[in-house]
C-alpha cells in the first residue's frame, strides 16, 4: 500500500502557543453550545499542542465576560423581580463560579478561567486596559468623537446596549433583536438607524442626547485589512468562510433605499455630500447610494431624514467605539478630554486573553519568588479570588516564559483562536487592525471559527419550546468522555450540525401493547444518536487495553515466558510500524486545520484495525503450541502495545481522562509518555530513553473486568 503521509511533509508548530475560547458572558451558566462548540474543541487542540510542543510552551485562556449593560439589565430584573440582594460583583461571581464548574465537569483544562472582574485577573486587566488605550492614543488612533446616546427622561439616565430595544437597521438582517447600537448578530450601527427604540426600563420612546467617547480609526485600516484578508485568503489552516465574512466588511460605505422612496430623494439629493447612486439592477426593490467614506454617509443619514427617505446601511468600517458611559464597566484613563468613561465587551473582551496570559505568568513569578519585570508587577497587583468561588485548577509546572511578549509578540509563538462564526467581525476585523495599530509586534491570531451546535436540527435558543439543557444536566444521561467524543465528531468546523441526544428527544415514535404512545427517549428501538462514538471508547478502546494487560499478566499455572507482568521486547511488525506512522501524520494534518472530526475519524480507523489485527494474530498464535506459540504470542504483543500506546497519545485530547488511565497502567511518567517526541520511537527505545531495559518495564497489573471507558450508569 502506498503512504498517503510522509515524514517530509508534516505542518510546522511554533515555539510556544496561546489557545483561547471565546469568553462566556457573565449572567448566566453555560449551555450545551458553549461547552460542545467551543470549550471542548478548544481543549482538545490545546492538550494536542501540550503533548506536541510541551506543556510548558502552551498557555490556554477564557473567562467569565464580566462588565456591560446586559449584566446590568439581568441583575436589574433579578433584584426587581426576585429580591436578589447582593452586589452586582456577587452576581457576576456566582455565575462565573458556576460557568467554571461546569468546565470541571467536561474536563477543560484551562490554565485560567478567569474573569475580567474578578480576582485574580481583574486588576491586571484594568491595567492592560489602560496600557492599549494610552497607546492607542500615543499612535494617534483613537480620538474622541461626539455622538447621540439615547436617553431616558422619565428615567433620567442615559441608556446603553441592551437597556434600548428595537430592530436592525443593516440590509438584509435576520436579527431578531437589536440594542442601542448592535443587533445581537454583531452588526453595529449608530443609535439614530435603530428602528423602533424603546427604553426598557421605562417603556418609554428614548430622546438622543449628545455624548462624548473614544473610538478607534477603523476605517483608516482598510487598505490594510484588504491586503490582509487576500493573504488569509491563501491561508490553508483558516476556512474561506472567515476571510469571505471579511471581506463582506471591506465595501465602500453605502445606503440601500427602496425604490418608493425615490421621489423623496430626488427632492433632497442636491443637499447630500459627494455620491454616487447606482440604479436598481432588474427587478430589485431598491437602489444604490456608495458615499467616498463613512463620514459623508454619516452625514447623509440627517439629510435623508428630514426628507423622509428612510434607508439601510450596508456593511463598512465605520470608528469603532471603545468606551461609553456604563458604571459597570473597566475604568478607562483620561485621554484626548474624555472624562467618567468605561469600557467593555466588545473592545476590551479582544484584549482580555492578554490580561489572562499576563494572570498565568504572574501566577508563575509569584510561584517562583520572581521579584523583577513585568509578570513580578503583575503579580502585585493580583488579589485573590472570593473564598467561595470556584475556579479551573491552575497548572503545577511553570510556562517557559515569563514575558508575555514571548507569547504575543514573537515570530516563534502562535495565537490560536476558537469563535464562534458569529464573531469574525470582531475577532478579525476590529482586532486585526487594533493589533496593527498598537505597534508592538503583536502576532495576528489564527482563528477557527466553528458554525452553530444546533439542538434537535434547530437553532438553540433558550426562548424556544425545547430549550436546549445547560451543559451540567447532559452528564445524568452521559458521560463527560462519551460527550466530548460526540461533540469532536461532528465537523462543526465545517457545517451547523444538530445535536440530538435521544435522552432529551421526546417526539412521539410508536406505540406499546397497550397502545399508548411511547416517545424517543423512551423507545428501545431508536438509537441514541449521541453514542455514536461511545463504542470506540467502551468498546474497541478498551478491549485493545485490556488485551495488552491482560496478555502479559502473571497467570497461576501459566509458564508462558510473556506472561511475566512487563512489556515484551521486540520490534514491531512492518505493517504496525508503517500504520502507526500513517495514523500519526494523518492527525496531525487535521489538527493543523482544525478538522478534530478527522483527527477522530483518523483514531477511529486505527482503532479498529489495531484490533482486529491482534485478534486476528493472537488467535493464529493460539493455534501453534511450544516455542512457536510463544513466539507468536510475543510478537501478538508486541505490536498490540505499539497501537496501544500510540492510539492512547493520539486519543489524549479527545478523552483525556481515559487516556490518562491507561498511561497509568502502562507505569510510566505522564508527561514522557504523552510527549510527541517519543511519538515515532519504537516502545524498546522508549523505555531505553527512561532508563529502562526493555522487556523489564513492569506494567501496572490490571483488575479483572476493568473499564478504562465505562458507559453512564444509566445506560445499563
Ligand atoms: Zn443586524
Amino acid at each position: 500500500m502506498a503512504s498517503k503521509y510522509s515524514m517530509n511533509d508534516r505542518p510546522s508548530w511554533p515555539r510556544r502557543a496561546i489557545v483561547t475560547a471565546g469568553e462566556p458572558y457573565g449572567n448566566k451558566g453555560l449551555h450545551f453550545g458553549h461547552v460542545g462548540g467551543v470549550f471542548v474543541p478548544a481543549d482538545f487542540f490545546a492538550r494536542f499542542l501540550r503533548d506536541r510542543l510541551g506543556r510548558e510552551n502552551v498557555i490556554f485562556t477564557s473567562g467569565t465576560d464580566c462588565y456591560g449593560s446586559p449584566i446590568m439589565e439581568s441583575y436589574r430584573k433579578l433584584k426587581e423581580n426576585e429580591g436578589y440582594d447582593k452586589s452586582i460583583g456577587e452576581y457576576v461571581e456566582s455565575n462565573h463560579s458556576r460557568q467554571a464548574a461546569t468546565l470541571n465537569n467536561y474536563n477543560i483544562s484551562c490554565d485560567i478561567y478567569g474573569g475580567s472582574g474578578l480576582e485574580p485577573a481583574a486588576q491586571i486587566h484594568n491595567e492592560v486596559t489602560a496600557e492599549i488605550i494610552e497607546r492607542l492614543h500615543e499612535q494617534g488612533t483613537i480620538s474622541k468623537r461626539s455622538t447621540l446616546q439615547f436617553h431616558d427622561a422619565k428615567a433620567g439616565t442615559f441608556l446603553n446596549g441592551r437597556q434600548v430595544i428595537g430592530r436592525c437597521p443593516i440590509q438584509g438582517c435576520k436579527s431578531e433583536k437589536a440594542y442601542a447600537d448592535e443587533c445581537d448578530l454583531g452588526h453595529q450601527f449608530e443609535p439614530e438607524e435603530l428602528i423602533a427604540p424603546k427604553s426598557q426600563l421605562t417603556g418609554e420612546v428614548p430622546e438622543l442626547r449628545p455624548v462624548d467617547n473614544l473610538y478607534f480609526d477603523l476605517p483608516a485600516y482598510l487598505d490594510f485589512m484588504k491586503t490582509y484578508t487576500a493573504k488569509l485568503a491563501q491561508n490553508p489552516q483558516v476556512r474561506s468562510v472567515v476571510s469571505k465574512t471579511m471581506e463582506e466588511w471591506l465595501l465602500p460605505a453605502q445606503l440601500y433605499i427602496q425604490n418608493k422612496f425615490r421621489e423623496a430623494f430626488d427632492a433632497v439629493e442636491d443637499q447630500l455630500p459627494e455620491h454616487t447612486v447606482l440604479e436598481p439592477e432588474g427587478n430589485k426593490s431598491s437602489f444604490t447610494v456608495t458615499f467616498p467614506s463613512w463620514k459623508e454617509r454619516d452625514d447623509a443619514h440627517a439629510v435623508l431624514a428630514n426628507g423622509g427617505v428612510r434607508f439601510r446601511s450596508g456593511k463598512a468600517l465605520v470608528p469603532f467605539r471603545i468606551t461609553g458611559n456604563i458604571d459597570w464597566g473597566v475604568p478607562v484613563p483620561e485621554v484626548d478630554g474624555v472624562t467618567d468613561v468605561t469600557c467593555w465587551c466588545w473592545p476590551e473582551s479582544l484584549w482580555a486573553p492578554i490580561s489572562y496570559t499576563r494572570t498565568v505568568l504572574a501566577r508563575d513569578a509569584k510561584a517562583a519568588g520572581v521579584t523583577e519585570g513585568v509578570a513580578a508587577q503583575d503579580a502585585a497587583l493580583m488579589g485573590e479570588p472570593a473564598a467561595d468561588s470556584t475556579q479551573v485548577p491552575a497548572p503545577t509546572y511553570q510556562h517557559s516564559s515569563l514575558d508575555w511578549r514571548d507569547w504575543w509578540c514573537s515570530d516563534d509563538a502562535q495565537i490560536y483562536q476558537f469563535i464562534g462564526q458569529d464573531n469574525i467581525y470582531f475577532y478579525c476585523i476590529a482586532q486585526t487592525a487594533m493589533w496593527e495599530a498598537l505597534g508592538w509586534d503583536l502576532t495576528q491570531s489564527t482563528v477557527s471559527a466553528c458554525y452553530h451546535l444546533l439542538y434537535m436540527g434547530k437553532k438553540a435558543s433558550s426562548s424556544s419550546q425545547t430549550p436546549p439543557p445547560p451543559a451540567d444536566d447532559l452528564l445524568n444521561h452521559y458521560t463527560c468522555e462519551q460527550m466530548r467524543a460526540h461533540w469532536l465528531s461532528l465537523g462543526l468546523s465545517e457545517k451547523p450540525v444538530s445535536f440530538s441526544p435521544k435522552a432529551y428527544d421526546t417526539r412521539v415514535t410508536g406505540k406499546d401493547k397497550n397502545g399508548n404512545e411511547v416517545r424517543a427517549c423512551d423507545d428501545k428501538r431508536v438509537i441514541d444518536p449521541a453514542l455514536k462514538e461511545s463504542a470506540l471508547l467502551t468498546g474497541v478502546f478498551n478491549r485493545l487495553a485490556r488485551s495488552c494487560f491482560y496478555g502479559v499478566a502473571v497467570k497461576e499455572g501459566d509458564e508462558s515466558p510473556y506472561r511475566n507482568g512487563c512489556i515484551p521486547a521486540g520490534t514491531a511488525s512492518a505493517t504496525v510500524v508503517e500504520a502507526a506512522q500513517q495514523a500519526v501524520l494523518a492527525f496531525e494534518q487535521a489538527m493543523y486545520k482544525f478538522e478534530t472530526h478527522r483527527a477522530l475519524a483518523v483514531c477511529d480507523d486505527y482503532l479498529r484495525a489495531a484490533n482486529k489485527r491482534w485478534s486476528d494474530a493472537s488467535k493464529a498464535a493460539n493455534k501453534l503450541e511450544g516455542e512457536p506459540a510463544n513466539a507468536a504470542m510475543t510478537q501478538a504483543l508486541v505490536d498490540a502495545f505499539t497501537e496501544l500506546r500510540v492510539a492512547t497519545v493520539l486519543m489524549h485530547g479527545i478523552v483525556p481522562a481515559g487516556c490518562e488511565l491507561i498511561c497509568e497502567y502502562f507505569d510510566f511518567d505522564p508527561v514522557a509518555f504523552f510527549s510527541w517526541d517519543n511519538i515515532f520511537a519504537s516502545t524498546d527505545e522508549f523505555v531505553e530513553s527512561l532508563g529502562e531495559k526493555p522487556g523489564e518495564h513492569r506494567v501496572k497489573p490490571l483488575p479483572p473486568r476493568f473499564d478504562f471507558f465505562s458507559k453512564h450508569e444509566s445506560q445499563y
